[in-house]
């Protein structure tokens, strides 16, 4: 069943579905779409349905209220707490408790958790709504455009848990929307019509009323009463009340502006069209004038650009129907749209910046990166006095009513926008380079081209239109950019998946008693043997053994007289590995012991990762998150979310940060919490190791600075952990660092062994590890030295060398065209001489003698040879370099080649060089022979 079956089925038992009590108190009249067939309510008669209005509410609003953005949002949130609802601050943006999403792009989707592919929908208040910001990157090119398209705008979410105390269904949800557009709106009854329809999300779905006024959608009411799929679906226990409205279009409806930008970012346009004295009135008649066309315009546009339309076409046709030069007004509407998107473009960078997410070439940064350059295009293009940060700061400003707490994210979005632009103006150069081969080329680019060119080397096509080498950006540019680097994250591989030979049903077993949790201390236990299968993998009752998981490295031990070398966990199973056939037998009682040197090195550096995390955060800035991290028992790694490279003094600084917690010897404390509560409680910054599955969530405090949602294993005071070093930091991707340390024992260990290594230096050299440094730059000035003398020495002694070698070398006589042609060669396996000795030497002499053959041995290593063949004009075309080349790394079983003035090659078997001197002529001339 698709959605336009259910949308049928749902509307032929419209009674059931549809049909509140609302409707009946005020007269709306059911009523079917002449065009679409499409049924809808409304209290006038109407033959169509509002999918085929115009957006006759622009320059002519419903409702006397004028209502700017955030007045819009403070009515709205005071009339739903009069009437009952919790107001919840809004979620992030960058959606951490889902592993299908990057960003949030709903309000419901802030009460969505997964688990194991069923939607579970957790709502910390009944009943509640939230100014839910959400990111929308899939059709970007309309923003700005359309007068109504974002790539983040605020989704008020009215939700509730219908069958909870404080919830309720459709009848009292449409009451309160009612309310919501005529008492708060001020829109008179009669202008409100509810569309029905039906709502598929992820694992559930129902019917839904739209609302709309005028043309435009205001609001749509999801009423969600299946779990399932649209073939296989039941009843929900607890059905979901689901209405989300775009506050950007709420505030529109009120102030019916040109575009709904002109409302949303009232404060911010304003502000900055007053410093840089926009007038077009002068250029393009008056101010009302061009007030009046840029309604017009907006108002046509609006309701001929659906979803992915080109834009192009749709402003001629535009034009010719207000009777104006296309030129014309482009040249009035396109710095707005400009304008509109760079506006837009910088409110989703203040977000998402602030909720931890980086622009970058990988993942949902990506996007990020795509909306900034497109914004610094468009900025540089616009000349006006304005800079990126300068947009940052309006919106902060605008906002502060509603997200207060973007102001704590201001400079750290400063620096990250600074970063970005700087590199963005590196990459100008090598774009200057590549525009102006485009330029030679006669081929217009294709949107393949375009792709290529953004893709690989960094060009925006807003880049191109400017320099005059592309007339307009293809309509559907950004889309098919959004395609390759798809919005949504994937599923992730489990990686605990082992194959099983034999197969295990392990819903049979009863969970395994996990005693690592409930007593971390203790290391011998005894356990009942449940199951020994495929020979060596132990399934017991109860476990302290720790599984692998969380990025820490399982426990070793004994189960009896079994090793035990690797722990997994299947859902609440714990599987043990153990080397070699296992002994033990079903229902055996076998006494087992952890390894408790092993476990508590990992452990220091478990809770040592959660350290360095917080000390990385507080030194770099707020935009670090573990990205992923792994410990084992003598080494352990944390990558985390970062712009650039670590420098040397960045990394000293975590690592001091670090070791101040340490000595600070703070407690380490360990909970568990409803997840709902722990989310509300300590943020969303608790998911660093990624999504919690289960409801039930355990939280590790670190004193007070470090509150994470992690399963792993902890100290009970930092000071366990003595020493936390790092050993390395390197910026593994982009947007990702990965810093490499070690703690405790470890970390002592590879300090003294650092120290050895200074220690014998110093040895080496002759001197104390204090004049160390001053030492090794005198032995090395020293060496460079030498080097000079050497070559110069070479250089004055290689003419002698030439006379030499034309005097030495041997008479070969060859058989050539049935006749014998006589050439001379010289071997020199001198181990004295180097390879660019030879280079030279062979070089000279046979540019001196034509007839000769120079073939030099180096010995490398005393393990492999090196060969390099050089020919005289002469000897070069009887017999060539590469063949002979060829032939003696042959001879010492490697292989060779080259052109026939010189050849070289390889091989090994060195004992084999005195033997070969004699036979070297013969080698030649059977080389000769089998040539011709
Ligand atoms: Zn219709
Ligand atoms: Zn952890």
């Amino acid at each position: 069943m698709n959605k336009s079956d259910l949308l049928s089925l749902f509307s032929s038992d419209y009674k059931k579905y549809y049909h509140v009590s609302l409707f009946d108190r005020l007269g709306f009249a059911r009523q079917k779409c002449t065009l679409c067939g499409r049924c809808f309510w409304s209290i006038l008669h109407k033959d169509i349905c509002p999918d085929h209005e115009n957006y006759s509410f622009i320059g002519n609003p419903p409702t006397t209220k004028r209502l700017s953005y955030t007045q819009t949002w403070s009515e709205i949130s005071k009339y739903f707490r009069k009437n009952g609802h919790h107001i919840v601050s809004r979620y992030p943006v960058v959606c951490r408790w889902r592993e299908d999403l990057y960003y949030t792009i709903a309000s419901i989707v802030d009460f969505q958790r997964i688990a194991e592919n069923q939607v579970i929908f957790e709502i910390p208040k009944n009943p509640l709504i939230v100014p839910q910001m959400c990111l929308r990157f899939n059709d970007i090119e309309n923003v700005g455009s359309t007068g109504r398209h974002y790539t983040s705008f605020c989704m008020i979410g009215q939700t509730c848990d219908a069958d909870s105390p404080g919830g309720y269904w459709k009848d009292r949800c449409i009451d309160l929307d009612f309310g919501l557009l005529v008492d708060v709106l001020g829109i008179p009854p009669t202008e409100i019509t509810f569309v029905e329809d039906v709502w598929i999300g992820a694992g559930a779905f129902g019917s839904s009323l739209e609302y709309f006024v005028r043309g435009l959608e205001l609001g749509n009411a999801v009423f969600t009463e299946f779990e399932g799929t649209e073939t296989d679906y039941r009843v929900m226990k607890n059905k979901i009340i689901d209405m989300g409205a775009g506050l950007e279009r709420l505030s529109w409806i009120t102030n019916g502006t040109s575009t709904s930008y002109d409302c949303t970012f009232d404060h911010v346009l304003g502000k900055i069209l007053d410093q840089n004295q926009v007038n077009f009135s002068n250029a393009l008649g008056s101010e009302n004038r061009i007030n009046d066309l840029l309604s017009d315009y907006f108002s046509k546009v609006s309701s001929k650009l659906e979803v992915n339309n080109d834009i192009s076409l749709t402003r001629k046709q535009v034009a010719k129907e207000m009777g104006i030069e296309v030129s014309k007004l482009n040249e009035i509407v396109v710095p707005f749209e400009s304008l509109y998107t760079i506006i837009d473009h910088v409110r989703t960078l203040v977000f998402a910046i602030s909720d931890g997410s980086l622009p970058s070439n990988v993942g949902g940064g990506y996007n990020l990166r795509v909306i900034l350059r497109r914004t610094l295009s468009l900025l540089k293009q616009l000349r006006f006095d304005l800079k990126i940060t300068d947009v940052v700061d309006l919106h902060i400003e605008h906002l502060a009513s509603i997200y207060p707490e973007l102001k704590d994210f201001r400079d750290d979005i400063h620096t990250i926008l600074k970063i970005e632009s700087e590199r963005f103006l590196e990459t100008q150069n090598r774009i200057t380079n590549i525009t102006s081969k485009i330029k030679k080329q006669k081929n217009k680019l294709n949107i393949d081209d375009l792709l290529r060119l953004y893709e690989s080397d960094g060009v925006t096509p807003d880049y191109l239109v400017e320099n005059g080498l592309l007339d307009a950006i293809p309509s559907n540019f950004y889309t098919r950019l959004a395609e390759i680097h798809s919005t949504n994250k994937g599923q992730k591989v489990e990686s605990n998946k082992l194959n099983f030979k034999e197969d295990i049903d392990f819903t049979s077993f009863e969970k395994t008693k996990l005693i690592y949790y409930e007593n971390p201390l203790q290391f011998v236990f005894s356990a009942k043997v449940v199951k020994v299968f495929d020979g060596n993998y132990v399934v017991l009752d109860r476990t302290s053994f720790y599984p692998r998981g969380g990025g820490q490295e399982p426990d070793h031990g004994f189960i009896g007289s079994n090793r035990v070398d690797n722990v997994i966990k299947l859902r609440d199973i714990v599987i043990h590995h153990v080397d070699g056939e296992c002994n033990a037998k079903e229902g055996d009682i076998l006494s087992c012991v952890v390894d408790r040197e092993r476990r508590y090195a990992i452990t220091r550096n478990h809770t040592s990762t959660h350290i360095v995390n917080h000390a990385s955060k507080s030194v770099l800035g707020s935009w670090v998150w573990q990205n992923s991290a792994f410990k084992e028992e003598k080494y352990a790694r944390l990558d985390i979310t970062h712009h650039s490279s670590l420098s040397r003094q960045e990394m000293q600084a975590i690592e001091k940060r670090a070791n101040d917690i340490v000595r600070q010897n703070l407690p380490v404390s360990i909970d568990f919490y409803e997840r709902g509560i722990a989310e509300q409680n300590y943020g969303f910054t608790i998911y660093q190791g990624g999504v919690v599955p289960s409801n039930n969530v355990r939280i590790v405090k670190v004193g007070a600075l470090d509150i994470e949602a992690c399963g792993g294993t902890h100290v009970f005071y930092t000071g366990e952990i003595g020493l936390i070093k790092i050993l390395k930091t390197e910026r593994i991707q982009d947007g990702v660092v990965r810093i490499e340390f070690v703690a405790g024992a470890n970390a002592l260990d590879r300090v003294q062994s650092q120290d050895d290594q200074v220690h014998s230096l110093a040895a080496r050299l002759g001197t104390s590890r204090e004049k160390l440094l001053e030492t090794l730059s005198k032995t090395l000035s020293d060496l460079d030295k030498s080097k000079k003398k050497l070559k110069n020495l070479l250089r004055s002694t290689s003419p002698l060398f030439i006379e030499k070698v034309i005097k030495e070398s041997k008479r070969l006589d060859l058989p050539h065209n049935n006749n014998t042609k006589t050439l001379r060669f010289y071997l020199n396996n001198d181990e004295n001489h180097d390879e660019e000795f030879h280079l030279a030497a062979g070089k000279l002499s046979t540019e001196r003698d034509d007839d000769l053959v120079y073939i030099g041995i180096i010995s490398q290593e005393a393990k492999a040879i090196k060969i390099v063949v050089f020919c005289g004009k002469v000897a070069a075309n009887v017999i060539g370099a590469n063949a002979i080349a060829g032939a003696i790394a042959k001879s010492f079983g490697g292989s060779g080649g080259g052109t026939i003035h010189f050849g070289q090659g390889g091989g090994n078997f060195l004992e084999k060089i005195n033997i070969f001197e004699g036979n070297l002529p013969d080698l030649l001339r059977n080389l000769l022979v089998s040539k011709s």
